[in-house]
């Protein structure tokens, strides 16, 4: 993905930089909701405006009370991002009508959010890059608007009052890549304190890129652009590699960029325009007179920050050292918490002889593999992790052949039966016998005369040809080492 668009201006190089900043509103885990003992229930399961009270119906006279469970939720998120947590802040009220806000207001953090000033480092393809966080604050989420047609909608308040943590992040993106790492990130460390369930089809984490241009060199920001309703890193990604390429294309032919929200065409791959933005003063915020302000004990706040548990970053580098895995591969195994416990209760498993790293990437290139095909989650695997171990060892010693490794691995995979098992059934175990490997590839140079003269005859590549033959004929059961070693000794001495 390209950080700048290049262009040419009468004749000369123009150059643009990219400039990203990125909020994300993430619904924290709570059982209940935020100002309110009404429960927190899934969306799609729930029948609507099943989970409401006069509170977070904005009913008049009702006044709210703070979930501490979610303070304690976002106070962990704050201190993984190594933020600094305010001691005090403050509740506000965000003031705009519409109709999935029964109160006419939002409560929200505004002059004193909660936390302020963290970090998240990603990986890119150019090295690791460090994104600031600028704050961190609580709110409440809006209720949700079903559109009939152009006048009928259906209000549902189940979500109304729902926690929500806003991680606002300072623009130091300058790519869609370096955005999407960082989204992926951030829900990977959101899933490991267990405070969201990560799933951004169900709305529960909610991306939102602003994206403006500026001439490379340039200190002073251009016009940005907001991204809405992104519900996949994927759509993210591609949204803002387009939104990129069309405000340079605007800049190029002389025009503005406009300040609005544009959402996301998924069907057609490009931005399309919501709203021309309002600015931060038609929210007329100002303190909320029904709440007091947040006090946050110190020791309370040191107590959290000694139980956060190894967070991925953390954990990626411990798989490094503890079992030799590459950075790359230690980086694809933490970012699901389920695919980490996975791979590390399996190397328990694993014989003394074999590498930690041959069982990761048997995780991360073939039971990721299937897992994609049949749409299963990293909590549904369905082979034991025992299991996997118990396989890994089997071709790892040479037992069985990688090929048939592969098969046990995706009846596994089907059945939920034993490695040894299978291997068994099927007569799959290796043969390393060298009479009888020499004795089949005796055969098969015999039935293909014309390909091992071509092979003595300088071509080479048939050999693979040849291979591929002598382990069809073993039903792929033969050593492929000892195969390979005696058909080059038997097209040697002929
Ligand atoms: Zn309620």
């Amino acid at each position: 993905m390209q950080s700048s668009a290049r262009f040419c201006v009468m004749g000369e190089k123009m150059s643009y930089e990219a400039v990203i900043g990125l909020e994300i509103h993430a619904e924290l885990a709570t059982r209940s909701k935020m100002f309110c003992a009404c429960p927190v229930v899934d969306p799609q399961e729930a029948a609507p405006n099943t989970a409401v009270c006069p509170v977070c119906a904005g009913m008049p006279g009702t006044l709210p009370v703070v979930n501490a469970a979610a303070v304690e939720y976002g106070v962990r998120v704050a201190l993984a991002l190594g933020c600094e947590v305010n001691p005090r802040s403050l509740f506000a009220r965000k003031n705009y009508f519409y109709p999935d806000l029964p109160k006419g207001y939002q409560i929200s953090q505004y002059e004193q959010p909660l936390a302020r000033n963290g970090r998240l480092v990603i990986h890119t393809a150019a090295g690791e890059k460090t994104i600031r966080i600028r704050r961190v604050h609580l709110e409440e989420d809006t209720g949700k608007l079903t559109h009939l047609g152009p006048d009928r909608s259906l209000v549902d308040l189940n979500r109304a009052g729902v926690p929500l943590l806003e991680i606002v992040t300072e623009p130091d993106f300058r790519a869609a890549e370096e955005v999407r790492l960082y989204a992926q990130a951030l829900r990977a460390i959101l899933r490991y304190l267990g405070v969201n369930s990560g799933d951004l089809q169900k709305g529960a984490l909610r991306i939102e890129p602003n994206i403006s241009l500026r001439p490379m060199g340039s200190q002073t920001f251009g016009t940005k652009v907001e991204i809405k309703n992104l519900n996949s890193f994927r759509a993210l990604e591609r949204a803002v590699a387009y939104e990129i390429e069309r405000q340079a294309q605007r800049l190029e032919a002389g025009e503005a960029v406009q300040q609005v929200t544009m959402g996301w065409d998924e069907d057609r791959q490009v931005t399309v325009l919501q709203r021309v933005k309002e600015g931060e003063d038609d929210y007329r915020y100002f303190p909320e007179p029904d709440l007091p302000p947040l006090v946050l004990e110190a020791a309370w706040i040191e107590g959290l920050r000694a139980s956060l548990p190894e967070l991925p970053e953390g954990r990626a580098r411990r798989f490094v050292e503890q079992y030799g895995l590459t950075a790359y591969t230690a980086g694809v195994l933490v970012e699901e918490k389920a695919v980490a416990d996975y791979f590390e209760e399996a190397a328990c498993h694993l014989s003394a002889s074999v590498a930690p790293r041959a069982l990761a990437n048997w995780i991360s290139v073939d039971l990721f593999g299937l897992m994609n095909q049949a749409g299963v989650s990293a909590e549904q695997i369905p082979v034991p992790a025992a299991e996997l171990a118990e396989l890994v060892s089997l071709v790892e010693a040479g037992r069985i052949n990688p090929g048939s490794g592969r098969e046990v691995l995706a009846e596994m995979f089907r059945n939920g039966r034993g490695a040894a098992e299978i291997v068994r059934q099927r007569g799959l175990e290796q043969v390393s016998d060298a009479d009888f490997i020499a004795r089949l590839v005796s055969e098969t140079l015999a039935e293909h005369p014309a390909e091992a003269a071509s092979f003595r005859a300088g071509k080479v590549t048939v050999l693979n040809w040849l291979f591929g033959q002598v382990m069809r004929k073993s039903q792929g059961r033969a050593n492929p080492q000892i195969v390979r070693q005696e058909l080059e000794k038997q097209l040697g001495n002929q």
